[in-house]
């Protein structure tokens, strides 16, 4: 069962939203400043935030900063009034989705199963194919053509990382991060991990199939022609 945390300093309202909440059999939890709601989100984190954006204590931009800082979790903002403006900036605060006040408890409801059903949707994919290969994520499993590829760890994780971003060029800084956790690192490093597992795929960087190398950039997977 879904965990909401409402975030609302007004007794009425919070009163009324945990009440039409918990009848929707969501588990409802509430708070009624921005610092208690980042407690709680650090504490306890929710499935789903409900942030009103006038609280006593913090703006409601900074209040929806500072809990991206420390979560994804999806978080509807509430307003007071129907400014454009402002709620394309919340958007791009890291907002999900927003409602007007006054709204319905029906309407509400509908944006939590909706923001939740595409937060559960955005789970990466455990298994990835680009053309030939598949790439079973759980299992470290990596097949082309059918045939089972002997990859060491690091090769395993590469291929994934560049599986699960097909046709992006993926800059060498970001695979050192991502794949090798390092924030800095030789490009050979890269190089020559990629030149072994174009081995184990039957290609070479003169002649690619599925690994490209973009001179100054980075790396991307493509399914061959
Ligand atoms: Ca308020």
């Amino acid at each position: 069962m879904a965990v909401v945390l409402v975030v609302e300093d007004d007794p009425v309202v919070r009163a009324a939203m945990i009440r039409d909440l918990s009848a929707r059999d969501w588990v409802v939890r509430s708070v009624g400043t921005a610092l208690a709601s980042l407690r709680e989100v650090a504490e306890h984190p929710p499935d789903v935030i409900i942030l009103d954006l006038g609280l006593p204590d913090l703006d409601g931009r900074e209040t929806l900063k500072m809990i991206r800082g420390i979560s994804d979790v999806p978080t509807i903002v509430a307003t007071a009034r129907d400014d454009e403006t402002e709620i394309v900036r919340l958007l791009r605060a890291g907002a999900d989705d927003y409602v007007v006040k006054p709204f319905s408890s029906e309407h509400l409801n509908a944006r939590i199963e909706a923001v939740l059903r595409r937060a559960r949707g955005a789970q990466p994919p455990q298994l990835l194919e680009v053309g030939g290969l598949r790439i079973d994520v759980d299992s470290r499993v990596a097949h082309l053509d059918g045939t089972e590829l002997e990859l060491t760890r690091r090769e395993f994780d590469l291929l994934a990382y560049l599986a699960a971003r097909p046709g992006r060029v993926v800059p060498r800084r970001e695979l050192l991060a991502q794949v090798w956790r390092q924030s800095y690192g030789d490009d050979q490093t890269i190089d020559v991990h990629l030149s072994w597992l174009r081995r184990k795929l039957g290609e070479s960087a003169a002649d690619p199939r599925y690994l490209h190398t973009v001179r100054g950039v980075g790396v991307k997977i493509v399914a061959p022609e």
